[in-house]
């Protein structure tokens, strides 16, 4: 024993002054008896997969599962070890989190699985390294996009309605899935063709047709014919606004349904017309009255219902305004930059038509998106 002590007489020395964890590398173990060691291993069985470890390195986080003494529930007494019969595979990072301190994310594996793990052992996912945390957050929110879309897409789905199911909801599901019931089917066509009347409508309205005998002048087709064409937009705009009631009624929530941009597209469409209607017949507000025309353009925006693909476009849309404000504003740059040359190097000469910075933004602007 007094052999013992004696050589490690430099090791004790080596503790004093702070280096012994490097010393503990390099150095045989020492004979030290059980009793007198701190630190006992432990033996940890995941679904028959044997991990050891020190008992201190697990006793570093107390709030979980295995630094906690709740561990003593899965001592298995016969074979002297913790039994868990959980995934051996995400085990490895766990154990891992308590030897380094540091959770790394297994980007192989699904999230939830690997939540599910982490909440088993009770660790918090927010404590993942630097490391992995772009991707453990990039993955967490492609996973919940997921399951919203899912449940969605449930809910809209063709699930069977419930049989004690109000006509709200039922209108409702008609609506978002015309393909439930012939009636929807038939108001979906219907609406769908009454949108295509009256964009078409709108268009023709201009068309110059051939003078009637005795004038002179060439009227669009929207005078020459006027009583055909107010009818025709009357009973667009009456079947619109009956369709947007009944969407109204039948919205789950009424406000998040006015405020969704489908219903400001309705709402834009008939509306003029309805301006139209209460406006006096007065040469001054007119002008604008016909400017007010210009939004009943919008109605090409319904088609939005009827097509998947325009609905994909808006979301993809939706998706890169950021970057598509970028590209507008670094053109905006540009344009400024190559004006303010196109102006100053004119400037002085006669007869130039860059007369202003803003009047030569029209060249530039040419310039920049045809030859690119
Ligand atoms: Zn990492």
């Amino acid at each position: 024993m007094a052999a013992g002590v004696a050589t490690w007489m430099p090791f004790a020395r080596a503790a004093a002054v702070g280096w012994l964890p490097l010393a503990q590398k390099t150095m045989p173990k020492p004979p030290v008896d059980k009793k007198s060691r701190s630190d006992e291993i432990l033996f940890v069985n995941v679904s028959g997969l044997r991990f050891q470890t020190w008992k201190n390195t697990l006793d570093r986080y107390p709030d979980t599962l295995l630094g906690s003494s709740e561990k003593e529930f899965f001592y298995n007494e016969e074979t002297q070890e913790y039994f868990f019969d959980r995934d051996p595979e995400m085990f490895r990072h766990i154990l891992n989190f308590f030897r380094t301190g540091k959770l790394h994310y297994p980007r192989h594996e699904c999230i939830q699985a690997f939540e599910e793990e982490l909440a088993f052992y009770g660790i918090i996912p927010e404590i993942i390294g630097d490391c992995c945390m772009e991707e453990y957050r990039d993955r967490k929110k492609e996973n919940q996009e997921r399951l919203a879309e899912d449940t969605e897409a449930e809910n809209a789905g063709d699930a069977p309605l419930p049989p004690d199911a109000t006509l709200r909801e039922r209108l409702w599901r008609a609506f978002e899935n015309p393909h439930t019931s012939t009636m929807a089917l038939v108001f979906y066509y219907v609406t769908g063709f009454f949108i295509a009347v009256s964009v078409i409508a709108n268009v023709v309205e201009t068309v110059p047709c051939r003078p009637l005998k005795g004038s002179i002048k060439d009227l669009p087709c929207g005078e020459k014919f006027s009583v055909g064409f107010s009818c025709l937009d009357t009973a667009c705009v009456l079947i619109f606004s009956f369709e947007y009631l009944m969407r109204l009624y039948a919205a789950p929530s009424r406000c998040d349904f006015v405020r969704s941009v489908m219903s400001v597209i309705d709402v834009v469409a008939i509306l003029p017309f309805y301006i139209g209607l209460v406006m006096p017949e007065n040469e001054e507000v007119s002008g604008a009255f016909v400017t007010l025309r210009v939004f009943r353009v919008f109605r090409i925006f319904k088609f939005s219902r009827h097509s998947q693909g325009l609905r994909i476009l808006g979301c993809t849309l939706q998706a890169c305004a950021s970057e598509l404000g970028f590209l507008l504003f670094s053109l905006t740059m540009a344009v400024i930059i190559f004006a303010t040359v196109m102006f100053y190097a004119e400037k002085g000469t006669k007869g130039t038509t860059f007369s202003s910075i803003p009047a030569s933004f029209w060249y530039t602007i040419v310039t920049m998106t045809t030859l690119g």
